[in-house]
């Protein structure tokens, strides 16, 4: 592709995929069929899931405990079903507000049971990550968000929880590195369209042990153990959202996770250190230990400037650099699939931008 996507999801993809991707719309593997033809139910689509979890499961090293879900509804789905499966009638979980994704989480969450919002960085515009709370031993588990997406905040280190396990919301980060304490993980949701592949579908991973525990009569399309026991075809999956996703997968296999965090990281590093010495550019997220390695926000010193840093990108071929609508200013999204010299390249553009309008 030849232009410079800084879309924050739907977002870069590897474009190795692209090819088998439109080969499969035409005719999949010599079927005669599209792809988009098939019966969800029929080997040939069996095999793609199938072969999608095992890829999931040996990239983060899950154990056997952990069920493998590609699910629809995205993210926002699994707000709901989070509470509704993992929060007994009578029981509390504790949910750190680090803004939109985590505020909708709880709001879902609110419908369902009783909510410790044990911090929030609401008072800073959510530009930074809150640390210093307590994890209460009655908590049904601990909700985090790993990456927000739109304040461009990460967490780089999980908290202490003595045992509560964690259900993080890793949509915009999840295979950027590999997870660490996977044991400390109740449940892990994602909706593709970051670095796993084609919006459509939303992997979840949970440990099939914190199931069936809450006192709830759950309608099966609601309930993990229901889609558990179906192999994520209770109902109609995404089947060709499902396809990318393992052309994405087989491509992260192929880079390696240790190599594609080495990447991320020199990408963020890069920006970062832009972002902190041009006199034309602010990064959003003052603390460095907070800041997202996917999705760095950042103003212009100067509101006079916007609109000139807006035409001077769309000149240079980049698109969706704009931050999202609630915030404002620039947010430059860099998932897997963007090259460290794409981000090497952007850098030199923002010191051009610097010497022609500083
Ligand atoms: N959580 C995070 C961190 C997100 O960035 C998003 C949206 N990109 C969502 C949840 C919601 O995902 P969806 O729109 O797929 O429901």
């Amino acid at each position: 592709m030849d232009k410079i996507n800084f879309n924050a999801g739907p977002s870069v993809l590897p474009s190795e995929i692209f090819p088998e991707m439109a080969e499969a719309l035409v005719n999949y593997k010599d079927t005669g069929l599209s792809l988009l033809e098939i019966s969800h139910r029929s080997s040939t689509f069996m095999d793609i899931i199938e072969e999608a979890q095992q890829l999931v499961r040996s990239l983060l090293r899950l154990p056997d405990h952990f069920e493998i879900l590609f699910l629809t509804g995205g993210s926002t789905t699994q707000f709901a079903l989070v509470p509704y499966n993992l929060l007994p009638v009578d029981g509390v979980a504790g949910y750190l507000d680090t803004g939109t994704w985590s505020t909708k989480a709880i709001n879902s969450a609110k419908k369902f049971g009783e909510v410790d919002v044990c911090g929030s960085s609401e008072s800073d515009q959510y530009r930074f990550i809150p640390k210093d709370y307590k994890v209460d031993p009655e908590w049904s588990y601990l909700y985090l968000t790993s990456n927000n997406t739109i304040y461009g905040t990460q967490l780089h280190q999980l908290p202490e929880t003595n045992g509560i396990p964690l259900v993080v919301d890793m949509c915009s980060d999840i295979f950027s590195k590999p997870i660490k304490d996977i044991d400390r993980y109740g449940l892990i949701h994602a909706s593709a369209q970051k670095n796993l592949g084609p919006s459509g579908t939303t992997l979840v991973l949970v440990n099939k042990n914190l199931l069936g525990k809450t006192g709830r009569d759950i309608p099966a399309v609601f309930d993990y153990l229901a889609h558990i026991k179906k192999k994520s075809v209770l109902n109609t999956p995404a089947v060709y959202a499902i396809y990318g996703c393992l052309l994405t997968l087989r491509w992260i296999k192929k880079r390696g996770l240790n190599r594609i965090a080495k990447e991320n990281e020199k990408k963020a590093s890069l920006l970062y250190t832009e972002l902190d010495n041009n006199p034309l550019f602010v990064p959003k997220v003052r603390n460095a230990e907070d800041r997202s390695t996917m999705n760095a926000t950042f103003d212009l010193t100067k509101a006079g400037h916007e609109k000139t840093f807006d035409v001077f990108c769309e000149n240079h071929g980049i698109v969706g650099i704009k931050g999202h609508r609630s915030v404002g200013g620039f947010r430059a999204s860099m998932y897997n699939a963007m090259p460290v010299e794409t981000i090497e390249g952007f850098v030199k553009l923002m010191q051009d931008f610097a010497w022609r309008f500083g």
